[in-house]
């Protein structure tokens, strides 16, 4: 299928950016992933809204307008043949006439790519027994509210996991267990739902703000918005992480110890089963 880039429709392999692309030289751009479930988006708005936090954060000019990025996505959604589908789109400071860190000036017109694929299941055994979490330093930057396409120290962790044989690692700076490589991270502890702050350490997760608005209507589970020191989490009955691929997925070992009693807990179950339902019940 065919990817929206530069204003137009192309093949994938006509999709070429310059080597001077200052996200090719600098990683100098901002990215988003959107999923679909049964053919419908989920938290559209907040994706476009973050994409736009994003872009202002680094000072790109938007280069689309809201009805616009809802239209590509229609129409990526439309094409794609899968009816989960994972939209990826991204945006670079664009092509400069000559390799200097400041920005271009006068600015230049930036790359824009928006692309669909079939969203991966997640296997048997993880959806059967949970999945297997470890834990390494945050070698991150300061600034992780940005959506950066910089993402090395998440690539070289999430590396580390998959090593490991494990399906994420958990970010811990200065001993508080922050989020995953890719996801949100949630432990119950004491009964009560914690999750790191929104902040420059984490990424506000768009999976993260809809299960809390979810649980904040329900009002029944407490949840605490304050960072997890790590010793506490190896004592949570509970942990899940949340992402927009992979939902909340259960983790149920941590650093090869069992958290709580090493299989998938009622409160994640429970949990799952409620916002399964609320996506279903999303109108766009
Ligand atoms: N934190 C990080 C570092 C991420 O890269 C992601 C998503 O890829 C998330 C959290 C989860 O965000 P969302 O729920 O919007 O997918």
């Amino acid at each position: 299928t065919q990817v929206y880039f530069n204003g137009r429709w192309v093949a994938p392999e006509q999709a070429q950016v310059s080597v001077f692309d200052r996200g090719f030289l600098f990683g100098d751009g901002v990215y988003e992933v959107i999923p679909v479930f049964a053919g419908r988006s989920f938290g559209l708005m907040e994706h476009i809204d973050r994409l736009g936090r994003s872009l202002a954060a680094i000072d790109i000019r938007e280069p689309l307008e809201r009805h616009e990025w809802i239209a590509i996505i229609e129409r990526l959604v439309r094409d794609c043949p899968s009816p989960d589908v994972s939209i990826y789109i991204q945006v670079t400071r664009g092509t400069a006439p000559k390799r200097d860190h400041a920005y271009p000036n006068p600015p230049v017109a930036a790359t824009v790519l928006a692309s669909a694929s079939p969203m991966a299941a997640l296997s048997e055994t993880i959806r059967r027994e949970g999945a297997r979490a470890i834990t390494v330093p945050d070698l991150r930057w300061a600034r992780c509210d940005i959506k950066s396409v910089n993402l090395l120290p998440n690539i070289m962790a999430r590396q580390q996991a998959v090593a490991a044989g494990a399906s994420e690692a958990i970010l811990v700076r200065d001993g508080m267990a922050l989020e995953g490589a890719a996801s949100n991270l949630f432990a119950v502890i004491d009964g009560a739902l914690h999750t790191a702050p929104l902040g420059p350490h984490i990424l506000g997760g768009i999976t993260r703000q809809k299960l809390l608005e979810m649980l904040r209507a329900q009002g029944q589970l407490a949840v605490v918005e304050s960072a997890i020191p790590l010793d506490r989490l190896f004592d949570a009955s509970e942990v899940f992480v949340t992402s927009s691929t992979r939902d909340l997925l259960p983790i149920t070992r941590i650093d090869e110890r069992p958290v709580g009693d090493g299989r998938i807990g009622p409160v994640w179950t429970t949990l799952n089963r409620d916002f399964q339902q609320m996506k279903t019940e999303q109108v766009v």
